[in-house]
């Protein structure tokens, strides 16, 4: 039974090159906050470190999960599973730990339509422009400006579902964003009064969709 001492649900999406997994990385790193890690279909990248930042499994492993209820939520992105398992989850939250969700917009839905006794504050992170955007992409596709290209086409889509967040952060200064997240997170945590210009927020989505 959740009670007043729980953890909070923190959600940040973004579109593709926007720089959330690093937004995430770095509140991990405050006291009583942990990541949610996921479970997808996904390859690993070269960087990255199987049980710490995913935990990949086959596509018949996933099905298993989603056959036994064992998703708080899940969804398909660009070809892949990614999914939420729900028992570390609740055990964190239970704990009073803060549990952070790097999930798209399709998971953070699932989750605030669940309406779970916890609190949840999500946030969705924004490019500076489409430009910034673009020379982002490319630089992590080197390779294939297609790729980038592709990306940018489902930014369009993807940008559209802003309006389904608490909190819409542009991340032009890594700094300045993780400090606008934080004092954000610290104000709902508290009740405290929130530092937010929703007017500005419109018009840079205007900007963006334009
Ligand atoms: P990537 O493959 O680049 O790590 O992630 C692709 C997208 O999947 C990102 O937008 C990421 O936030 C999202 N994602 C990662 N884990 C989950 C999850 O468990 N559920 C959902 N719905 N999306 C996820």
């Amino acid at each position: 039974m959740p009670t007043n001492n729980d953890g909070t649900m923190i959600i940040l999406s973004s579109p593709s090159g926007a720089g959330k997994t690093t937004l995430v990385s770095l509140l991990s790193k405050l006291n009583n906050f942990e990541v949610s890690i996921s479970h997808t279909t996904r390859k690993p990248r070269p960087n990255e470190t199987p049980d710490k930042d995913y935990y990949f499994v086959s596509e018949q492993d996933f099905k298993r999960l989603i056959k036994n209820e064992e998703l708080l939520e899940y969804a398909k992105v660009f070809d892949n599973f990614y999914g939420t398992t729900r028992t570390p989850v609740i055990d964190k939250l239970n704990k009073g730990k803060n549990v952070l969700f790097d999930i798209d917009w399709q998971g953070a839905d699932q989750i605030k339509n669940k309406k779970l006794d916890y609190k949840l504050i999500t946030f969705f992170i924004l490019p500076p422009s489409k430009e910034v955007l673009f020379e982002r992409l490319s630089n992590r596709d080197m390779k294939d400006k297609l790729i980038a290209t592709e990306r940018m086409k489902q930014f369009s889509r993807d940008v559209l579902h802003w309006i389904n967040y608490d909190y819409v952060v542009i991340n032009e200064n890594l700094e300045k964003c993780y400090s606008k997240i934080f004092n954000l997170i610290q104000a709902e945590i508290n009740n405290g009064s929130k530092d937010y210009d929703s007017d500005y927020i419109r018009s840079h989505i205007d900007k963006l969709t334009s």
